[in-house]
């Protein structure tokens, strides 16, 4: 599958600092605001790095972040599911053919 790539949009906010330790693969998606001194602020405002919107995440709590994902980049949090366990799950985050429903 293609790569996350921000074709040159110009939404890009500043920089954004990896989260530290993390162990969610959902924070490959967000960052966190670089302070003056060039580490993270870790105030739990969160963003998002495919929309630069600002995601509010209490400290090693992933839920906003992913209910973001799937709110607003449904491919992204599909993608982060990984099919382990179930087919069915899987079948849901194929794209869905356009089906005419009368
Ligand atoms: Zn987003």
């Amino acid at each position: 599958m293609a790569t996350i790539n921000s074709g040159g949009a110009s939404t890009s906010r500043e920089e954004l600092v990896s989260k530290p330790g993390t162990k969610s693969e959902v924070w490959q998606y967000f960052g966190l605001a670089k302070g003056p001194d060039g580490t993270a602020v870790n105030d739990g405002a969160v963003y998002c790095k495919l929309c630069a919107k600002k995601v509010t995440a209490k400290s090693g709590n992933t839920s906003n972040l992913k209910a973001h994902l799937k709110n607003n980049h449904k491919m992204i949090h599909c993608q982060l599911q990984k099919p382990s366990a179930t087919v069915a799950k899987e079948n849901r985050c194929r794209r869905r053919s356009p089906q005419i429903m009368v």
